[in-house]
């Protein structure tokens, strides 16, 4: 931030007095904090709409039963993804609902509109998976992966990119990033 110059005719001595006013009064009671609140629950609607148009034309194109959403201001206490240490949403196949946060759990930062949108597809391919292959459960794959990449960089408009797998113990994969970012 930087100050203006204090002006060259007139003025100077309110220029000076503004200078230095380094307080504001402000109300006691939080009123106008619950107003702030309601613009942040009014952008989370604008968000929640939007993410359901997208979601329900998917779900259309796929064939299967329109999934809910719900946007959360942050991420809620009890979550059922258990797999990455920083996530953005889940998914109850039991209700066809898929909860996304836009806020991290441990810094409290607004999350990117390509992570946020990435959760979306990441969510949105556990519905498939259990609408439209009709799998028992919905595991995190190689193949789950590469599906979730595809849909996101379809709706993101990006080129997809060629996911390159590294071997993990326990007959698990890890995703070698340095490379499939290399490649793209
Ligand atoms: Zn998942």
């Amino acid at each position: 931030m930087l100050t203006d110059a204090p002006p060259r005719k007139g003025g100077r001595a309110r220029f000076v007095e503004s200078d230095r006013m380094l307080t504001l009064d402000l109300p006691q009671d939080g009123q106008l904090f619950s107003s702030t609140e309601s613009i942040d629950w009014a952008m989370n609607a604008d968000v929640r709409r939007a993410c359901a148009e997208f979601l329900d034309a998917t779900s259309q194109f796929y064939g299967v039963s329109a999934c809910g959403i719900r946007v959360l201001a942050a991420r809620p206490l009890r979550v059922r993804e258990h797999w990455t240490s920083e996530l953005f949403g889940d998914y109850a196949p039991e209700t066809m609902l898929i909860r996304v946060w836009m806020r991290t759990a441990v810094r409290k930062e607004i999350t990117s509109f390509g992570t946020f949108l990435s959760t979306l597809c990441h969510e949105f391919c556990h519905h498939l998976d259990f609408q439209r292959f009709g799998f028992p459960d919905s595991w995190h794959t190689r193949g789950f992966y590469e599906r979730a990449a595809a849909l996101y960089h379809y709706a993101r408009g990006t080129a997809p990119k060629r996911l390159f797998w590294v071997p993990f113990r326990g007959e698990r994969w890890r995703i070698d990033w340095p490379r499939t970012n290399r490649s793209a």
